[in-house]
């Protein structure tokens, strides 16, 4: 049985799929080896996914991005799935989850992982229920035999919610929205009509054999994560997170790489502390979230909602941040759909990156600055996250060859340029030359209209009434004949 990465990084080994990180996260190798022996990031790399580009995910490193895909009962086709593949590679996925519920799954995932550069992820509940009549039915055999199968099809990464326990549901009495995970959902089912602990909890131990053997990563699900913000950061959701730290443990006792999925729904103020928290009881495993959505009001855009919350997230510690699209509580998404969700969270993951002070993070943002400044418009839609929609929509009211070097665009018009009026401003050197150290800038005119507003600063200077169009005014705010 070949070793897996976090056994082979234990083993000091810097693997090839360690050297292809470095290069890629512009890292030392042997930094990455560290990390990952630590099980402070992962690389999920199935042996037997040939077409894989291997990549990290760690909270010292680039903040990832997952998208979903996959049919449904009601839609989409192979040819269809292709194509949400190939849109979520094109536009940035740093990996994908098969979420697939409907027909032709074994096609539909060895056809993904025969297509895809990056680490696929499936939830192999979604299949096992579908070979039973009742989710009560499920066994543990069948519930084992799926994921073994899944993980010789070259799966990277599995979604597996170990952490729901009997002792758990009762927790969830009383929430706004119960329990709103597919796979939490299905477990909970199965555990109240069977009166018995989750199978996948019983036989975690039997799971990781089979992941070691493949090296397949854990990402231990958050069965119980709130589906509102009124259900954020409840005790049902906390007593799952022990219980995931005590399986985090137990997977890398294994030689088996973990990451730890998280919430849901949660108000921006509590976003940090969730990671914190994740991260305290986990043992610094890499952070998974979904989102967070930081409100609950805007269907039809909560690509937005979660993007706020996933770039908080990821500010605090969050390692992956898995998209949600604008057809969030609303449908299936389809390509379109695919392209704004990882545009947002592209920019979430950007953003958190940039503040946290990421080696080499802003570098993309200083070219495209200098671009824009420099009327450079071919070179400022190569750098663009989104290249073909920021030239799309230059080009709306532009078109023309000659505009790609204009100095102004439709936006502020050639008379209202302020970066072309503050070019022209300048001197050569780029200074504003009329002013030098010898200027008075307190004599000049400007001076005076720059003072403090009134109330601010000293108000010594402040008259006690202000006439304005024969009504007089007090400083107080009052008419002075009140
Ligand atoms: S017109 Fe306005 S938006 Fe367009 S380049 Fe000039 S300053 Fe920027």
């Amino acid at each position: 049985m070949a070793p897996t990465q976090i056994q082979r990084a234990r083993d000091g080994e810097v693997t090839a799929a360690m050297e292809r990180v470095a290069e890629r996260e512009h890292r030392d190798p042997e930094f990455i080896r560290e990390q990952v022996a630590s099980g402070q990031a992962v690389i999920p790399n199935n042996h037997a996914h040939d077409a894989l580009d291997p990549m990290i995910i760690g909270r010292e490193f680039a903040t990832k991005v997952n998208a979903n895909i996959g049919n449904s009962e009601e839609t989409s086709d192979l040819q269809g799935e292709l194509e949400k593949l190939h849109a979520a590679v094109h536009y940035g996925a740093d990996t994908v989850m098969d979420l697939s519920t409907g027909a032709n799954l074994d096609e539909i995932r060895e056809t993904n992982v025969d297509h895809s550069p990056v680490p696929v992820g499936t939830v192999p509940i979604y299949e096992a229920i579908k070979h039973v009549d009742d989710p009560a039915d499920l066994t543990h055999d069948l519930l084992l035999d799926v994921i073994e199968k899944q993980a010789q099809q070259g799966v990277d990464y599995m979604t597996v919610h170990a952490g729901v326990l009997m002792e758990h549901l009762p927790l969830t009495d009383g929430r706004k929205t119960g329990i709103v995970s597919r796979g939490g959902s299905i477990l909970a089912q199965w555990i109240e009509e069977n009166g018995a602990q989750n199978p996948l909890y019983t036989h975690f131990e039997d799971i990781c054999g089979i992941f070691a053997e493949h090296d397949v990563t854990f990402s231990l699900g958050d069965g119980l994560r709130p589906g509102s913000l009124a259900d954020a950061s409840d005790e049902a959701q906390f007593a799952e997170l022990d219980t995931l730290g005590e399986l985090t443990r137990t997977a890398w006792d294994h030689g088996v790489q973990v990451m730890v999925e998280g919430p849901g729904h949660v108000p921006m103020d509590q976003v940090a502390n969730n990671v914190e928290r994740q991260q305290a009881v986990c043992d610094g495993a890499p952070f998974y979230v979904l989102g967070p959505l930081v409100t609950d009001v805007a269907p039809g855009y909560d690509h937005i909602t979660s993007a706020i919350g996933a770039a908080e997230a990821g500010r605090a510690g969050a390692a992956m941040l898995c998209y949600v699209t604008p057809k969030e509580h609303l449908g299936l998404p389809g390509r379109e759909d695919v392209r704004d969700g990882l545009a947002a969270y592209r920019i979430a993951a950007h953003a958190a990156d940039v503040a946290a002070g990421l080696p080499g993070a802003r570098d993309w943002d200083d070219a495209l600055s200098e671009a824009r400044y420099e009327f450079d418009w071919r070179r400022q839609f190569d750098l663009a996250l989104d290249p073909e929609r920021a030239q799309a929509y230059h080009d709306q009211t532009l078109p023309g060859d000659n505009y790609k070097e204009a100095r102004f665009c439709s936006m502020c018009g050639v008379e209202f340029c302020s970066m072309r009026i503050d070019q022209d401003a300048r001197d050569a050197d780029g200074k504003m030359s009329a002013i030098d150290d010898e200027t008075d800038l307190d004599a000049s005119p400007a001076a005076e209209t720059n003072l403090p507003p009134v109330g601010t600063h000293d108000t010594s200077s402040v008259p006690d009434e202000i006439e304005i169009d024969g009504v007089t005014f007090t400083p107080e705010g009052g008419h002075a004949d009140d």
